[in-house]
């Protein structure tokens, strides 16, 4: 089940190597760390060596130049493991805003050292706790002092903050009443974080109720060089929207893996399991909310990889991109669902890995965007009824 719906799958020895790798990493080893809610630094520098991490960096700048197909069925393939990718995913696909709005030094700068891992940009400082999915209404502002930016406000559920060198930072350079349309006046910034720890930038971390490393992040006359600013001052919003299809392609592709690992789960255990002299699988209540997930998880699978390859063909994907994500959200949860359900009690026990996974998984129908947003996008854009927000 670890191949896709396609026939000839490109990505077949990515998918066989990184499944090679993982399988260094046991369900043990995930859930020790997520008893102590630690980093995986081993399994992050593994991807990291084995050049996954630089999947999607072009070969100038010392990238694997693959396309997002690739990154998908690596994520994927960590996923159907028993892994987590969210430790590093954002390592992967941040570095496209450099890519596609950064001045040549700063992609000369940062996407060499980004391939190697010699420096992660792996935060994203959008999310505000006061104004949450309302991302224009953020109110972290950097105004610009000779050759610097002076960033004063604070992020929220800003993940690997500890683990990044470097953040792609959202914040308000004009004041939201002096701009025609709430979308203008933002401006995204890249912060050294090392750097600015202890020097305007502190970093809190938040204990969810799984292992994800997220933050929350102040910034107190914190300065960022002027050099670091991303693109055209007061056009952020668009370079961060611009990134949106790639990062919710490679998230619903980890939903479609956590889904296949608690699918064929399922699947094992309702057919070893004996109970009143029959397998437990053998009863169709053990059997269809199985069945019904992997149908869910292949239909998600179809709209996703159609998204992905509007995405190479440079086509617009907003459509596929979120519905995809959204079903695969959906189709992961189902799945942990019925893995859960199948295994009875062993489904609470940490060992089995079961409820790990499902505490995981839950996360996405949530972020990085939340269901309802999905659901507005797809009402608005996509079916053209009056915009609710
Ligand atoms: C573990 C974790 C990691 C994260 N990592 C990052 C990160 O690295 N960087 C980052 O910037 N952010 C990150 N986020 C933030 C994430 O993107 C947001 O949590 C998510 O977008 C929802 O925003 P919110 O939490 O502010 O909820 P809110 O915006 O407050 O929304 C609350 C609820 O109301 C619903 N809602 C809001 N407005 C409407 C509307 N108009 N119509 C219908 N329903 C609506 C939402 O769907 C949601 O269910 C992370 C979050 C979590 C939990």
């Amino acid at each position: 089940m670890d191949q896709p719906l396609i026939a000839g799958d490109p990505h077949a020895e990515i998918r066989a190597e990184v499944a090679k790798l993982c399988a260094r990493f046991p369900g043990e080893y995930w859930r020790e760390l997520d008893a102590r809610r630690g980093y995986p630094t081993e399994f992050v520098t593994a991807l990291t060596e084995a050049g996954y991490l630089g999947a999607l960096i072009p070969e100038e700048f010392g990238g694997a130049g693959l396309p997002l197909s690739a990154a998908a069925a690596i994520l994927e393939t960590v996923h159907a493991s028993g892994g987590n990718g969210a430790a590093c995913h954002a390592q992967m696909y941040i570095m496209g805003t450099i890519l596609k709005h950064g001045s040549d030094a700063q992609k000369q700068q940062y996407l060499p050292k980004i391939a190697t891992g010699e420096l992660r940009l792996q935060a994203f400082g959008v999310t505000e706790p006061t104004s949450g999915t309302d991302t224009t209404a953020l109110r972290t502002t950097a105004r610009r002092e000779g050759d610097n930016y002076i960033v004063n406000g604070q992020k929220i559920w800003t993940s690997r903050a500890e683990h990044s060198d470097l953040m792609l930072l959202l914040a308000r350079t004009t004041p939201r009443h002096q701009v025609a349309k709430k979308t203008e006046g933002l401006s995204t910034f890249i912060v050294d974080m090392k750097a600015a720890l202890g020097n305007g930038l502190t970093i809190r971390p938040i204990r969810t109720m799984m292992n994800h490393n997220s933050c929350e992040v102040f910034f107190d006359n914190m300065v960022v060089p002027a050099e670091n600013l991303v693109g055209v001052e007061g056009r952020g919003f668009r370079y961060i929207l611009d990134g949106m299809n790639a990062e919710r392609l490679l998230i619903a592709s980890e939903c479609i893996g956590d889904a296949k690992w608690f699918i064929e789960r399922s699947v094992a255990y309702a057919k070893e399991r004996v109970l009143f002299g029959r397998p437990i699988g053998q009863n169709q209540g053990v059997q269809f909310p199985i069945a019904k997930a992997y149908a869910q998880m292949r239909a998600a699978e179809a709209v996703v990889q159609k998204g992905i390859a509007k995405f190479e063909a440079g086509l617009p994907c907003g459509e596929e991109a979120n519905m995809g994500k959204m079903l695969a959200a959906d189709a992961s949860w189902a799945a942990g669902e019925a893995c859960v359900q199948t295994h009875g009690g062993f489904g609470f026990a940490e060992e089995y890995d079961i409820e790990r996974k499902y505490r995981e998984t839950r996360l996405y129908q949530v972020a990085p965007i939340s269901t309802n947003l999905i659901l507005s996008y797809i009402g608005e854009h996509v079916l053209g009824m009056p915009r609710s927000y």
